[in-house]
Order: structure tokens, then sequence, then C-alpha cells
């Protein structure tokens, strides 16, 4: 069997929290698995600024470089307003040199969070945004800021576009086998690009069904009809909009999870949410983010979809049975809803 090599990046404020709750989690559903693993605790963002002046230290980069899966809590915060560098250059470095161009964030709705959520949804609610993450708008050249004036510059290859859309077809056939492609290609040039690279690569997967849907109707559908989609595709801007939008409907943004993931190499499991300065130390922090971003590690990148469900299933029956922190409506601490779903862990067992 082999033993996996999983990199830590427990990053500021509540991340260790998290982090370490999320860890006793994945302890727990290994034993008596023959899961095996092996940890690596490395410095990453404000932490590696405090201890060596660097947010994403060589040795870290290293040793995610040579990692199996890589989980990152959150970093940051305003202890490092005024630093000379910022946690977050971390994360857009660590980003571009293990070549993580899309972001994946699910929406699944159980039905032990129906009554959490701000609109009206069922449990059929359950789909996937794949975000470009890498190029368009926030990367494009030339972009310019003068006195009255100023332009960005949105901008895609086929070949970028070529190898999200290949990893949207691939999610779609292990799930209902629907992507659509969200875009604006009434107004926009990149959009119309995007049109024409995924219908191409559409059309290797004749199982799946194929739509479209423009950025602006998209938008209205996550909150009226979130039911119809499976994989919703896109580009960096209209795809880091959309997620936060859909993160709304769940309920808490303290129990999302996320990855991001290249062609080759090891892929990236990290909450949505942020380093939470304002709730950090109190022992209130949600774990669940956390430990769902290790359940789609061991879903993604050891085909472990077994031990995934294990930890869902723990997570649905300890919100079931109210063991939730202060953001779900709770009292309970991270630790006490922690206990709660190992608890549900070993005695499913
Ligand atoms: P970033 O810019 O890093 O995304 P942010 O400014 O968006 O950070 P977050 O750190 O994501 O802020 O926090 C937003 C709000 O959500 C805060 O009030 C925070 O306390 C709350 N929050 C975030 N994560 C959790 C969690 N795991 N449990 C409970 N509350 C959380
Ligand atoms: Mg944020």
């Amino acid at each position: 069997m082999k033993k996996y090599q999983i990199a830590v990046l427990a990053g500021d404020y509540i991340g260790p929290e998290i982090m370490s709750a999320g860890l006793r989690v994945l302890k727990a559903v290994s034993e008596d698995s023959d899961f095996e693993y092996e940890l690596r605790k490395l410095l990453f963002g404000g932490a590696a600024i405090d201890e060596v002046g660097e947010p994403l230290p060589q040795n870290t980069l290293t040793t995610c470089k040579n990692s199996d899966a890589i989980l990152l809590a959150a970093i940051g915060g305003p202890k490092w307003d005024h630093a000379l560098k910022r946690p977050e250059e971390g994360l857009l470095a660590i980003r571009k040199e293990l070549g993580l161009f899309s972001n994946i964030r699910p929406t699944k709705i159980d039905r032990s969070m129906i009554s959490y959520s701000p609109i009206e949804v069922t449990d059929s609610v359950d789909f996937v945004i794949v975000r470009e993450l890498t190029s368009g708008i926030y990367f494009g050249k030339p972009s310019e800021l003068t006195e009255n004036d100023a332009f960005d510059t949105m901008r895609y290859s086929a070949r970028e576009i070529r190898r999200a859309a290949k990893i949207a077809f691939e999610m779609a056939m292990k799930r209902k086998k629907h992507v659509t492609l969200v875009d604006k290609a009434n107004v926009l040039s990149t959009s119309k690009l995007w049109r024409r690279v995924v219908k191409e690569v559409a059309n290797h997967y004749p199982e799946v069904t194929y739509d479209t849907s423009y950025v602006d109707s998209a938008a209205m559908k996550i909150i009226s009809t979130p039911e119809q989609f499976d994989v919703l595709l896109t580009e960096n801007l209209f795809g880091d909009i959309l997620s936060d939008e859909a993160a709304q409907i769940t309920g808490s943004l303290g129990t999302i999870p996320s990855m991001s993931i290249g062609s080759s190499g090891p892929a990236l499991y990290e909450p949505i949410h942020g380093s939470a300065p304002d709730i950090a130390g109190k022992e209130i922090a949600d774990p669940i983010s956390m430990i769902k971003s290790i359940a789609m590690m061991l879903d993604n990148s050891f085909d472990r979809e077994d031990l995934a469900q294990e930890i869902y299933s723990s997570i649905y029956q300890s919100i079931n049975e109210k063991n939730v922190t202060p953001d779900l409506g709770g009292d309970r601490s991270t630790t006490e809803v922690t206990d709660a779903i190992i608890k549900n862990i070993k005695e499913s067992r």
C-alpha cells in the first residue's frame, strides 16, 4: 500500500484551529482502513513571514511540489497589513508555481442544511463551479491606471480555455453529466472564443449534455432555480463573483471547501473563507469547511470516495443533532463539533 505524503499549511488566525480539527478527522477516518499517509507541516503565509520573512519559503514550495496533495487552512489578517510582504502573495505564488489553473467549489445542500439557507431550496441543489484561476482580466496586459483614465485587459488563449474545459467535463462524467458554460458571448470577444473552444471539447464527451448561459442570467438562476445546475464552467472574474454568490445559498461560509487543480502535480484543498481574525482564539470557528476539504482530497486525489462519504454523512448527522458552531446558530465549540463528527464516524463502523 502506498503511503501518501500530504503537505499541511495551517496558516494564520483560525487557520491552525480548523486545520487541527480537520487532521483529527483524517486520523479517525483512516484508522482501521488501509489508507496510509504522512503529514508534512510547513510554514506558509503570515506565520512564514514572521519566521523567515517570506510568505512562501523555498522549502515549503519544494515540499509541496513533491507531495501527493496539499491542505491549506487560511492565511493573512490585520497583523501583516503593514508588513513588507503580504501573506496573500504566497497564495498567488503557490498557485502559479504548481500550475493550479482551475478552482472548484461545490454547492451542495444536504437535507440537514435546508433550514440554514437564506433562500428556499431543496436537497437536490448539488452543483460545482469550475473557475479558471490563472488568466483573464486579473492577469491580462496591458493594464494601466492614471489620474483620469484606466483600463484592464481580458485575455484568454485557446489552450487556457481547453484545459479548464477538460476539467469541467471530466468532473461532469463523475456527476450528473451536465456542463453549463457561463459567459457574456453577446458582448465579449473572449467569451466568443470560450464558446468555440468549449464546444470542441464538448464534442469529445457525447454523454455529457452541454449548454451555455449568460453570466447575468446564471447569477439569477443560482438563486431562483439552483437545482438545474451540475457543473458550471467559467472564466476567472465571473467565477470569483458567482462562487461567492453560490456559497451564500448554503447558509455559512464556514462550511464550504474547495480544490485547486492543474494538469499534473498535487492538488490543493482549502476552505473558501479567509482566516477570520474576528473569531480567532475563541474556539468557535466552524471546522466543517476544513473537514470537507479533507474529504474532497480523499475523493479526488486518492480515489477514496468511501472515506469521503463517511466524513460527509458524519458531518450531516452532527448538523442534524444540532452540534454546530455559532455561524450555524449553535453554541458548540470547534472541538465539540469535531468530537461529534469523529464519534459519528466511529459509530457508523
Ligand atoms: P479573505 O479576504 O481572506 O477571503 P474575508 O475578509 O473575506 O477574508 P473571512 O476571513 O472569510 O473574511 O471572514 C468573513 C466572515 O466570515 C468573518 O466574520 C468570519 O468570522 C466569518 N467566518 C469565516 N470563516 C469562518 C468559519 N470557519 N467559522 C465561522 N465563521 C467564519
Ligand atoms: Mg473573502
